[in-house]
């Protein structure tokens, strides 16, 4: 039972992450057909798959570099708007995780904070645009909120995902005011955001592999 997220921690949650793209491809894709272009499940498995791949090849040890390994290669193999935006996150946990060998939870939460700040500074979605910004946020919230309280890290993401499930469902009726998506208007009512559905598995993952 650890406590603390490590390296292998790290990678196990990523791993998690690429698995539950491949397993719902086929959903991310058929909610982006509906108010986007179809790509979000190909775009965010290609991205996954290559960063599974450099994640065996390379071994990382410490979180910050399965992080930035993570965001290097999202960058690299994804295009769209999610390959800077996925991106981007990634790298921005990746500097505020620091170079030691384990997060405690406190740690984590503000690895977590600094990603969601790093998708707000390239795209400034704001809550309520009906993008990943609005599973992500709550989650954040909930986070910093149960590991503020005491929680242990795996009750503090426990929160963090009903969060992000909340948040995802509540894109459902959002206009969308970013992105493709936002070229619908009042057509984009109605349909779930795919970004806000992907963020979901990212949280569902840290929720499925750490905190013991
Ligand atoms: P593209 O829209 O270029 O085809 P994807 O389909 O892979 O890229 O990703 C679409 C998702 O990206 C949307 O569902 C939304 O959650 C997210 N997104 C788009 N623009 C923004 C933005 N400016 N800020 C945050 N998220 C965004
Ligand atoms: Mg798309």
């Amino acid at each position: 039972m650890t406590t603390t997220v490590d390296g292998g921690a790290a990678t196990a949650w990523i791993s998690e992450f690429a698995r539950l793209v491949a397993e719902n491809k086929d959903l991310l894709t058929h909610l982006d057909a509906a108010i986007g272009d179809a790509d979000h499940g190909t775009n965010m498995d290609r991205g996954m798959t290559a960063v599974t791949a450099a994640l065996a090849e390379n071994a990382p040890a410490s979180p910050a570099e399965v992080l930035k390994l993570t965001g290097m290669r999202l960058v690299s193999t994804v295009g769209g708007a999610s390959g800077p935006l996925y991106g981007t996150a990634f790298l921005r946990m990746a500097t505020a995780a620091g170079p030691g060998p384990s997060l405690d939870p406190g740690e984590f939460a503000k690895a977590l904070r600094a990603g969601l700040d790093g998708i707000v500074a390239r795209g400034r979605a704001e809550a309520g645009d009906k993008t990943m910004f609005d599973a992500l946020s709550p989650a954040a919230d909930a986070l910093d909120a149960a590991v503020a309280s005491g929680a242990s890290l795996r009750d503090a993401l426990a929160q963090a995902l009903r969060a992000a499930e909340a948040g995802r469902d509540s894109t459902i009726p959002m206009l969308a005011r970013k992105g493709r998506a936002s070229y619908l208007g009042e057509r984009s009512v109605g349909h779930q955001d795919p970004g806000a559905t992907s963020v979901t598995m990212l949280v569902a993952a840290a929720a499925a592999t750490l905190g013991g």
